[in-house]
């Protein structure tokens, strides 16, 4: 509980990769102690919304390398692996691209050295007030005041759901979508026709994950398989590509840099031949088409149209269908927007400076930095090159 007329210093929105990287990097880099930040966050843990999505999709391998994770030292999952005895493999080339198991243990550890968990408050901003050099932040039970405020809220609020589908859940479809929070394996029937819909790297892990036994998966795919090892190209979160993105003063001009620059619908060179054995095996088959519409015939039973003419039908649906294009965060950013007037982007993100300040003590980080921060800015990278830039803009002598 935070006493009445005490401020923090810190108040990070938001307890995943991005929110408790940065709440590392201000303790660890001195600008805060353990009593001057808090971590808001609904989930009974640091990481959930992460722990969650990455094993709907039951991810194996992240797409990134070994050097991007949330300890402070680049080279500290390396070295946490060395310390491991495991039987199972570690790393994926190319780059040393670690396990999904070893990445979270290295989390856990990270959490525990720099008792992070003790900042998690556990709980959901529904509105935060801003004036005077402070920030009020209204979590329904309770008001935390915070000289600064990070919004690191992810996009856990915005899993894309075509209309159709939309339609087909509202009609009682056996349908959901694999980014969802709420998302449940449970519910998908271990026998009959499952069809995943998406051309991306969630969907061909959530297929692959799916096949097998009495099931028979269909991957519907709106476009024939794309392969890239990156999601975007690594020139992005460096110089390279960085330095001329910074002169583009057009926040317009820089969304359509970053639609350009990210390998939406990729995956990875494994997932590749994973897929065609198990096309080999018969246990997933590919189709590249679009569904026009989804009817409910009975329970656990719908009918999909395709765009092609052809029809298929199905007894589960699972959308791997990314997030939305518009901007996370839901209410609590809309009304910020809407009581301080912030600078948005005609693409409704944020417009803010280098030091990815919106206003006076309130940063951005992760997707509402894309405009900043570029094509990476959503990754686990891009919690480093928020920090960055957060840190550098601190006076010293703030240092606690
Ligand atoms: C399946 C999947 C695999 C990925 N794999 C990789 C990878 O291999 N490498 C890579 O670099 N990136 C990867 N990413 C991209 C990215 O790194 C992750 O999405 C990462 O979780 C983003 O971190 P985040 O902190 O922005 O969001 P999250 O980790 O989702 O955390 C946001 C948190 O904010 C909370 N929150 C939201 N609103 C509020 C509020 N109002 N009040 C309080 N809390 C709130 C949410 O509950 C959530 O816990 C992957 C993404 C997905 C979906």
């Amino acid at each position: 509980m935070q006493a009445k007329d005490s401020s923090l210093e810190w108040a990070i929105i938001g307890g995943g990769i991005h929110g408790t990287y940065l709440a590392n990097m201000l303790l660890t880099h001195g600008y805060a102690s353990h009593s001057d930040i808090r971590i808001i966050d609904p989930g009974t843990r640091l990481l959930q919304n992460w722990r969650k999505v990455t094993s709907s999709v039951d991810m194996q391998f992240l797409r990134s390398p070994g050097v991007h994770h949330i300890g402070a030292d680049p080279l500290s999952l390396k070295d946490f692996a060395q310390k491991i005895a495991a039987q199972e493999k570690l790393f994926m080339s190319p780059n040393d691209r670690p396990s999904l198991k070893l990445f979270n243990a290295h989390s856990d550890d990270v959490i525990l050295k720099n008792r992070l968990a003790e900042l998690h408050w556990q709980g959901f901003a529904l509105n935060i007030e801003t004036g005077s050099g402070l920030s009020r932040i209204h979590t329904g039970s309770e008001t935390l005041k915070a000289r600064n405020v990070i919004l690191a809220t992810g996009q856990t609020d915005s899993p894309f759901w075509p209309e159709w589908a939309q339609k087909a859940r509202i009609e009682g479809a056996n349908i959901q979508h694999v980014l969802d929070p709420l998302f449940s394996k449970t519910t998908i029937p271990d026998s009959g026709e499952i069809v995943v819909v998406g051309g991306g790297i969630s969907a061909v892990q959530t297929a692959l994950s799916l096949s097998g036994g009495g099931r028979n998966i269909k991957l519907l795919s709106p476009h024939p398989m794309r392969y890239n090892n990156y999601d975007a190209d690594p020139g992005w979160m460096g110089p390279k590509y960085l330095s001329g993105y910074s002169r583009i003063r057009s926040s317009r001009k820089r969304r359509s840099v970053i639609r350009a620059a990210r390998n939406t619908g990729t995956i990875t060179h494994e997932l590749r031949h994973e897929l065609a054995q198990s096309q080999k095996r018969k246990e997933c088959t590919l189709f590249v088409d679009q569904t026009e519409s989804c009817s409910v015939m009975a329970d656990n039973l719908m009918l999909l149209r395709l765009l092609s003419g052809e029809k298929t039908g199905a007894n589960c649906i699972v959308l791997a269908t990314g997030y939305k294009k518009e901007r996370p965060g839901g209410f609590l950013i809309d009304q910020l927007i809407d009581r301080y007037s912030l600078q948005i982007s005609a693409c409704g993100y944020p417009e803010t400076g280098s030091d990815l300040q919106w206003q006076d003590g309130l940063f951005v980080t992760g997707a509402l930095a894309e405009l900043e921060v570029g094509p990476a800015s959503r990754n686990i990278i891009g919690a480093r090159m928020a920090a960055n830039r957060i840190l550098k803009s601190l006076p010293k002598q703030a240092a606690a």
